[in-house]
């Protein structure tokens, strides 16, 4: 079957050349949270949310990842910090090679936290090691609570769990400790915070827990 072997070896490439970036960083200093979702799940948002929580505590870089546009990238280069987009023409996740280039165009001696905004997806992204050293699936309420069910890949890749636009719980059916225990099956490990970028409610935690990854890179 030479299709599957050809596909083992672009995964292999894949992963030396993650394994390359995770050096690079490493000796740079630099912690990298890989952050994935589904198209309107609320990635910028709390990336932009990010900023200015851990303004003064981590200097942070972005990569922006998407299909085509850079209006993400735009609204992220307004905080001051370096962005960098990366534009997959049409394919629907970042991998290692993608994240290589990136990385050179960013001030690496002069970043603690690189925050990597994948392709909104909530299949493919899972299979593709960037150099990250967390991996972070953002899942918001009015996507529903069966996402941990109907993608299984994503949550058993991810670290952590952010539920994101939380404010919404009173208005939508989504039943929050359902969702923990589907997170809780399929990836017990997983950490899960519950946050909104339009009230702030949880974003305290979330923002501790990056910052505290600076003291425990790897
Ligand atoms: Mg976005
Ligand atoms: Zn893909």
């Amino acid at each position: 079957m030479p299709e599957v072997k050809v596909v083992q070896q672009f995964m292999q490439a894949n992963d030396s050349v993650a394994a390359d970036n995770r050096r690079l960083l490493a000796e740079r200093g630099v912690v990298a949270v890989n952050l994935m979702a589904s198209p309107g799940a609320g990635k910028t948002s709390l990336i932009l949310r990010t900023i200015e929580a851990l303004d003064g505590r981590a200097r942070i870089g972005v990569i922006e990842g998407d299909t085509a546009s850079q209006i993400d990238a735009d609204r992220v280069a307004t905080t001051g910090v370096p962005v960098v987009q990366v534009n997959t023409g049409g394919g629907c996740h970042l991998d290692a090679p993608m994240v290589r280039s990136a990385l050179d165009a960013l001030p690496l001696d002069d970043m603690d936290l690189l925050l990597i905004e994948n392709v909104g997806n909530l299949v493919c992204p899972a299979g593709f090691r960037l150099g990250e050293s967390q991996n972070v699936v953002i899942a918001s309420v009015p996507e529903g609570d069966d996402k941990p069910y109907k993608y299984p890949a994503m949550f058993i890749a991810a670290d952590v769990v952010v539920v994101n636009k939380i404010d919404l719980l009173p208005y939508l059916d989504f039943d929050l400790p359902a969702f923990r225990r589907l997170v809780q099956g399929v990836n017990p490990r997983a950490r899960v915070f519950e946050t909104s970028c339009r009230t702030d409610e949880g974003l305290s935690d979330w923002v501790d827990w990056l910052d505290g990854l600076r003291a425990r890179p790897g």
